[in-house]
C-alpha cells in the first residue's frame, strides 16, 4: 500500500501559528521531514508516532540537497508511510512546495498541501506594519533577495508604488537599496528590517532608504529577516516604540528595538 505526503506550511516559527490542519497532520504522521524555520521545538509531542528528520537548511548551505529531500519523501511514502513535510511559512512562497508536489506526482504518490501563515505578511505584522493601508498602499510585492535583483526588476519595483517585501534579503540589501535609489525612489522612503519574527528576540531596525545599509551594519542584522520598503513602515511599532521613535533613536541610523 502506498502511503501519502502532506506538505505542511508551519508558519513563521511560533507553535501557536500552526493551523489546526497542520497539528492534525502531524498527529497522524509516521515520518516528519522538517526545516530550520518551521516550528520544531515540540515536534516529539505533536507527532508522537513519527520519526523526526531534520532536513534543515542553514543559510548558505543546504543540509540536504533538494533532490534528496524529494527522494526521501517519495521513498517513505512508497513504503506505505504518511510523510509530513513541515516547512516554514507557506509551502508555496519561496518554499519549493511546487517542486515537491511534482516529485510526488511523478512517483504516483498522493500529496496534499496545507497552507501556512507566510512570514511575508505575518512578520511585518508582528512589527505593527500592515502591508496595505487605506490611502497609503494598495498593493504589495513580495520578492526573493536570495540573489541580487536585475536592474530591470529594480526599475520596475522602484516605479510600482505600494509596499515591497523582501525575503532572504539581508545579504543583498546593499544592491537593493542602491538599485531602488538609482531608479528614483525617494531617499526618505522608510525601510524596516524585522529579524526573527515571533521569537522572543524579535528585533526591528528602521531607517530611511539612504540610511538603511549603515543602520543594518551597525545593528549587525542577520537572517532570518523580512525587509519592508514603503510608506506603511511609518505605521510600525515594536513593543512601546513607534516607527518615529525607532528611527529617531539613533538619528536615522541603527534604530533598534529589542
Ligand atoms: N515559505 C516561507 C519563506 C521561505 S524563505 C514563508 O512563507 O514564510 C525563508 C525566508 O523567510 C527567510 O530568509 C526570511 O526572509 C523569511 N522568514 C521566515 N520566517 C521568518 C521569521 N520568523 N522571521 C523573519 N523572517 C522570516
Amino acid at each position: 500500500m502506498t502511503g501519502r505526503v502532506t506538505l505542511v506550511g508551519g508558519g513563521p516559527g511560533r507553535e501557536e501559528l500552526l493551523t489546526v490542519a497542520a497539528v492534525r497532520a502531524l498527529g497522524s504522521a509516521d515520518v516528519v521531514l522538517y526545516d530550520r524555520l518551521a516550528p520544531h521545538a515540540r515536534l516529539a509531542e505533536l507527532a508522537p508516532d513519527a520519526d523526526l528528520v531534520d532536513v534543515g537548511k542553514q543559510p548558505g548551505h543546504h543540509a540536504l540537497p533538494q533532490e534528496e529531500i524529494e527522494a526521501l519523501l517519495v521513498a517513505h511514502a512508497l513504503a506505505g508511510r504518511h510523510v509530513v513535510r513541515l516547512k516554514g511559512g507557506d509551502p508555496y512562497v519561496f518554499g519549493r512546495g511546487g517542486e515537491e508536489v511534482l516529485a510526488c506526482h511523478r512517483a504516483g504518490v498522493p500529496v496534499e498541501v496545507l497552507p501556512g501563515v507566510t512570514s511575508a505578511v505575518a512578520v511585518p505584522g508582528a512589527a505593527g506594519i500592515p502591508l496595505t493601508h487605506r490611502g497609503v498602499s494598495r498593493l504589495f510585492t513580495v520578492v526573493s533577495g536570495h540573489a541580487p535583483l536585475s536592474d530591470d526588476e529594480l526599475r520596475h519595483l522602484a516605479g510600482l508604488g505600494g509596499t515591497i517585501v523582501v525575503l532572504m534579503g539581508v545579504n543583498t540589501l546593499p544592491q537593493l537599496a542602491a538599485g531602488l535609489a538609482r531608479h528614483g525612489m525617494a531617499a526618505s522612503m522608510p525601510v524596516a528590517i524585522i529579524e526573527r519574527g515571533f521569537r522572543c528576540d524579535q528585533r526591528t531596525t528602521i531607517a530611511d532608504l539612504s540610511g538603511i545599509v549603515p543602520a543594518a551594519g551597525l545593528a549587525g542584522v542577520s537572517s532570518p529577516a523580512v525587509i519592508v520598503v514603503g510608506e506603511v513602515v511609518r505605521l510600525a511599532h515594536d513593543g512601546d516604540r513607534s516607527a518615529a521613535e525607532l528611527m529617531e533613536r539613533a538619528a536615522g541610523f541603527a534604530a533598534v528595538a529589542p
